[in-house]
């Protein structure tokens, strides 16, 4: 059987990819993802150990490191999803939209929030402001990747896989106007 080929990732080297006319070079090789992945499992699971914590994904992008982080995780859990939207193309528009609210009762609960990047901030100050509401005991917040030199808002990131220049990235659950989500590296938009 012969296996799919994708039209961007034809005539190129293996380490650069071209997505609608952009090339992206590999910036986090996916063993690197997974062995960060791994160090933060047990991170919060040290944290919470005989606690059931909930964890609320941020869709979409967070849906990839969310299935590996909890895969295996050693205590009890509970999961679920919240869907929000500040980007369009390449940029955060600052306005974000809460699509998809959760159904969970999270009053008394131990919550933590799982991001797939904090850019400005400005999803996850919004999200937590409206989590608040509901009476959660604690909430805490792990991402995988954070931006500081564009960070505005003000909370602290309890779990962070790893700090990144300003710079676009995809792969790994992160867009490209929809696609390339399913790409197991993490690229970087190369400098044109
Ligand atoms: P913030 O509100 O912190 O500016 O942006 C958060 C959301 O914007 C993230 O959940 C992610 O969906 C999207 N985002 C931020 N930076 C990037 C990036 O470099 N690449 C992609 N694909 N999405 C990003």
């Amino acid at each position: 059987m012969e296996l799919p080929t994708w039209n961007y990732l034809l005539n190129l080297p293996m380490q650069t990819i071209k997505v609608k006319e952009k090339r992206f070079e590999i910036a986090i090789p996916a063993n690197r993802i997974a062995q960060r992945v791994e160090e933060l499992q047990a991170e919060i699971y040290l944290n919470y150990q005989d606690r059931t914590p909930i964890f609320i994904g941020i869709l979409n992008g967070s849906f990839i490191f969310m299935a590996d982080l909890l895969k295996g995780y050693p205590g009890d859990c509970e999961m679920d999803f919240i869907k929000a939207s500040s980007y369009e193309g390449m940029e955060s528009t600052g306005d974000v939209k809460e699509i998809m609210g959760l159904k969970t009762d999270i009053e008394g609960r131990d919550i933590v929030l799982v991001e797939d990047i904090v850019d400005t901030g400005l999803t996850l100050e919004k999200l937590l402001e409206n989590l608040k509401r509901s009476k959660p005991s604690s909430i805490s917040i792990v991402s995988l990747l954070f931006k500081p030199e564009k960070c505005q808002a003000d909370f602290k990131i309890d779990f962070l896989g790893f700090e990144i220049p300003n710079e676009f990235v995809i792969g790994y659950g992160l867009d490209f106007d929809g696609s390339v989500r399913n790409l197991k590296h993490i690229y970087r938009l190369q400098e044109s």
